[in-house]
């Protein structure tokens, strides 16, 4: 059955991509220079069909590739240049990404990943940057010279044909080159081809001006697109950037600036005003208030003070504070972060697998339709040929579907950075999509709906609490921290052994050498136990945690959870669509669960369940062809969270299986945010879909314009450039969700 292999995949932390690629390495390359999304799409796929590579991962907006392969790193390097120079010339890979990589990158539109200083802002000189700019762009800009005064010396004769192609040449000859170049590659229709073609027929037809014109304006347009491009992968990297460049290590009261990497744990590290916590760690000396925007997307200050855990990413407010390195770089909740939204690009949305697919037919498809269209006509003897070939290669230009494969990764990508501001991880971009056909959402009532910080309400007698205590401590349940809290004494771990931990039902070990059992009334029938019926009256409603020691009943723990602030609103708030369906699965006792679900307004509630209990209602659910989110916090929940269409997970307070198995992971534990989600999830499908519409829409708008002979070929460049810039454009405003 499948339900258990996936909990066994979960509870042993197994994978089965690890199973198979234990014995390789894992490598980061950057693909610096590479601004083309579809060369991008077609050197993805190539990679990930290579035999010694495997789980390639490239990300068009941080330039990142991450796959696992045999080769050593430098090997690793030498193949990728290969794979790569074969598709697309001029992308240097290298281990870092560079600093002013792309040809059309300004000083201050690029970011400088080795900046040093947390308050670094890029200087520009703008003399300095138009200097550049003449000095980059030299040729196209005496082509342009060449071809304004042809135009306005107004002669288009044979003789002055020569000058027109040196102009042409000088703005469109890297093009032309690309074009033939790339044709010995075997990639034949690729946009340099179809614009070298276009205007090398233009002028064939004797259309100088236009042809020099329309390769202007290609190589105009696309520093435009360049630059947009540049500017919102730029912009979504900023929302990321949450590392911290540096650490300030103190060793025999020095202190050194060191790479957060190369942190060890137990090192001090010295964390000054203004700065970022380069790796959680533990205050040891100081007081100061952390801003956790970045992390969480709460801008209120948390204080912090000696004996208090810092989260990498946090900002240090006022105080210097030294702490102590708990877990280095790579375990630190940045890293996670980071690791988490980066290969979210490997996860495509549905949208984006069809556009790169419908853009593999596309292009052919123009290309056969302007063929068909210049010679079919005029063999049926409608009209001149020189005019049929005009039009066609006006389908030619606008044949390229630039604007859509750019727009749509971008969109995603935007969108799933802008939650991540929020403190909402989103580990794809097909979750991103489905959230927006949930029609079922399932909550977990512990540490989801409710705190999971306890209060001890009512206890039998102090035995049974030191009892339970001597059990608990071995526990990270939210039922054993609280257990443990009030009991407040001293509890060694070595006092009970074999101590085993039942999913929702409770622990077994050996005290005194004698079996004691704390948990549930499931798991007192487990042992055939009797217990006593706690006594709930209207006050006193809580989860009871039962102790039996050598098969006697000692007592039992009445606590007592409160229903987080947020979680009323959101379930009221998923109430107002009529169609959303919305139920409470616990492992806890039937009194409670009726109670909060009272409280809170929900109609479907499931209790005392197992893991398997909860996944086999899931199960249900699901074969009713709804669509079903989940959202939970313990290790009993991970099964659950894997087999939802969406799995949420509390980032805070959840197990790592939960966050592991999650597909979204809220990071301040609020379920408030899953509205927020929603929100973020439904705009960015707005805007990938009106990108769609409106490129697509004005490409068909132009082919049969074109088609007609109503378009010249100017237009057919705004059909393409200008398409491709403003959906970009429009992409970006992912970014401000
Ligand atoms: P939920 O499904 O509401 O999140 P859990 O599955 O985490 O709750 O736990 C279900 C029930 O299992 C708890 O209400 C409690 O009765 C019992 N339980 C689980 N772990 C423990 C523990 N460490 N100590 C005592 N009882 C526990
Ligand atoms: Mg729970």
């Amino acid at each position: 059955m499948c339900s258990n292999k996936n909990y066994d995949l979960i509870i042993y932390g197994g994978n089965p991509m690890a199973i198979q690629t234990a014995a390789l390495q894992k490598h980061t390359l950057y693909l610096n220079g590479l601004n083309c999304a579809h060369c991008a799409s077609v050197i993805e796929e190539k990679l990930q069909k290579d035999q010694h590579l495997s789980q390639v991962i490239f990300n068009f907006t941080t330039k990142k590739l991450l796959f696992h392969s045999s080769y050593n790193p430098s090997d690793a390097l030498e193949h990728i240049q290969q794979v790569v120079d074969s598709i697309e010339d001029g992308v240097t890979v290298s281990q870092n990404l560079a600093d002013n990589h792309t040809p059309n990158c300004t000083d201050n539109a690029c970011s400088t990943p080795s900046d040093h200083s947390p308050t670094h802002t890029t200087t520009s000189n703008p003399s300095k940057g138009i200097m550049n700019l003449f000095q980059k762009h030299a040729l196209e800009i005496s082509g342009t010279l060449i071809l304004i005064g042809l135009v306005i010396y107004g002669q288009t004769t044979l003789i002055m044909l020569p000058l027109f192609l040196l102009s042409y040449l000088l703005i469109g000859g890297q093009v032309v080159l690309r074009a033939f170049k790339n044709i010995l590659k075997g990639r034949v229709f690729d946009e340099y081809f179809l614009m070298t073609l276009a205007t090398i027929g233009a002028f064939v037809l004797g259309e100088y001006v236009e042809a020099a014109a329309v390769m202007f304006f290609y190589k105009l347009g696309e520093s435009f697109q360049d630059y947009a491009v540049d500017k919102s992968r730029s912009n979504i990297k900023s929302l990321l950037d949450i590392k911290a460049n540096y650490a300030n290590l103190v060793q025999n009261n020095a202190v050194e600036q060191v790479t957060p990497e190369s942190l060890k744990l137990d090192d001090i590290i010295l964390i000054k005003p203004g700065e970022k916590v380069p790796v959680d760690s533990i205050v040891v000396d100081g007081q100061s208030s952390m801003n956790k925007s970045a992390l969480t997307g709460e801008s209120i200050p948390v204080p912090v003070s000696v004996g208090e855990a810092l989260l990498s990413g946090s900002i240090n407010i006022e105080g210097t504070l030294h702490a102590k390195v708990t877990k280095t770089y790579e375990n630190s909740t940045v890293a996670k972060i980071l690791e988490l939204v980066e290969n979210a690009a490997g996860k495509k949305a549905r949208t984006e697998q069809f556009i790169t697919k419908f853009a593999k037919y596309y292009t052919p498809f123009v290309v056969v339709s302007a063929l068909l269209l210049a010679f079919l006509p005029p063999l049926l003897g409608a009209g001149d040929i020189k005019d049929w070939v005009s039009r066609a290669l006006i389908f030619l230009v606008i044949s390229c579907p630039c604007a859509l494969v750019l727009s749509v990764p971008l969109g995603f990508f935007g969108g799933i950075g802008s939650a991540s501001r929020h403190g909402i991880l989103v580990k794809g971009g097909n979750y991103l999509e489905a959230l927006n056909n949930i029609d079922t959402f399932v909550f977990d009532k512990t540490g989801t709906l409710t705190e999971g910080k306890f209060s001890v309400q009512y206890i039998t007698d102090t035995n049974t609490l030191s009892l339970a205590a001597q059990l608990e401590i071995h526990s990270n349940h939210p039922i054993a921290k609280s257990i443990v809290d009030y009991y407040g004494q001293e509890v060694s771990t070595a006092s009970a052994t074999q101590v085993k931990e039942i999913p929702g039902e409770g622990l077994t070990g050996l005290y005194n050498h004698q079996q004691l059992i704390v948990g549930n009334q499931r798991l007192m029938e487990r042992y055939q136990i009797p217990y006593a019926q706690a006594n709930q009256d209207k006050e006193q409603i809580g989860s009871i945690v039962h102790v039996a020691l050598d098969s006697n009943y000692i007592g039992y723990i009445l606590i007592n959870d409160t229903i987080k602030e947020s979680s009323i609103d959101t379930i009221k708030i998923l109430h107002e669509d009529p169609k959303s369906h919305i139920a409470l699965l616990t492992g806890d006792n039937q009194v409670i669960a009726k109670d909060i679900s009272r409280k809170l307004g929900i109609e479907d509630c499931h209790s005392e369940l197992l893991p398997q209990d909860k996944l086999s209602v899931i199960e249900s659910m699901k074969e009713t062809h709804r669509k079903v989110l989940f959202m939970g916090d313990g290790i009993n929940d991970a099964p659950v969270l894997m087999r939802a269409d969406v799995g949420v997970a509390m980032g805070g307070l959840g197990s790592d299986a939960a966050i592991e198995a999650a597909d979204i992971i809220l990071m301040t534990d609020e379920p408030g945010k899953l509205i927020k989600a929603k929100e973020i999830a439904k705009k960015t499908r707005h805007i990938v879909i009106q990108n769609i519409v409106f490129a697509l829409g004005i490409k068909l708008l132009f082919l049969s314009l074109g088609a007609l002979g109503e378009a010249s070929m100017y237009e057919a460049i705004f059909a393409d450039v200008g398409v491709a810039l403003l959906a970009v454009l429009n992409s970006m405003r992912t970014l401000r969700l």
